[in-house]
């Protein structure tokens, strides 16, 4: 994992509003460090198993980027966050099977676990369908581990292609998530290289445990969970 980012000495991160600051202060140092611009990076607060009553003051201190790795569970929780704050934008992080498809497109604005042909195809016709022609991400594999989902680095550039040019999709980036016993630098590094060949904008990557670095290699959006909102709630 190697250094955290966040001082966890901060008396500040009692309270989701001053641990949402840490993280912002702790983002912009690590992009004035590369001299890159704060602000061309997104703060995506992953929200995962945390119910409305932990989204309220996070929403609260301003945030309005989150993201959620399950449809169902998204499903279950946004649409009325989503009525109360019409800026929210949301993020599909996680799997999703093609049965989750209409559901998907209906709730968030930019899913970014795009990583199959037949997923491809399938959400190209649901978003003609529903008329919301959201941007994408591709999933890359970068560690090239058989269990995660994602495609592998070597089949990237053709599969953004057919995702383009066949199914007229919105390919605007690339996520990834980095083996967790391996250094992530060479992961986040191999994604922007992928990225910058094809003129890809967009590159989600870094985790609490490693967004200053995903920073300092080019990411686009950090997507950010437990230095936010604490240790995640037990599944029920
Ligand atoms: C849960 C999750 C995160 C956030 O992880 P933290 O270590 O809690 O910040 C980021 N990306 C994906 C895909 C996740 O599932």
């Amino acid at each position: 994992m190697g250094d955290d980012p966040i001082n966890h000495a901060d008396p500040n991160l009692a309270s989701p509003a001053g641990r949402l600051t840490a993280v912002r202060d702790a983002m912009r140092a690590a992009a004035k460090g590369v001299g890159r611009d704060s602000r061309a990076i997104s703060l995506i607060a992953v929200s995962k198993t945390h119910g409305p009553e932990d989204i309220w003051p996070v929403l609260a201190a301003g945030q309005r980027l989150f993201g959620e790795n399950r449809v169902q569970e998204a499903a279950s929780k946004w649409p009325p966050l989503k009525k109360d704050y019409p800026d929210i934008e949301l993020h599909l992080i996680g799997p999703l099977q093609s049965n989750k498809v209409a559901e998907a497109v209906a709730l968030f604005d930019v899913i970014e676990t795009v990583d199959r042909e037949k997923l491809a195809a399938v959400l190209s016709l649901e978003m003609k369908k529903q008329g919301r022609a959201l941007p994408v991400f591709l999933q890359v594999n970068t560690g090239e581990e058989p269990q995660k989902a994602g495609i592998a680095p070597q089949d990237t550039d053709a599969f953004i292609a057919r995702c383009r040019d066949v199914h007229g999709l919105r390919v605007t980036g690339l996520m990834c998530i980095p083996p967790v016993d391996d250094e992530a630098a060479l992961h986040f590094a191999l994604l922007a290289n992928i990225a910058r060949r094809n003129q890809l904008p967009c590159l989600s990557m870094g985790m609490s445990g490693d967004f200053d670095k995903a920073i300092r290699h080019g990411a686009t959006h950090v997507r950010v969970g437990t230095a936010i909102f604490g240790t995640r709630r037990p599944l029920l």
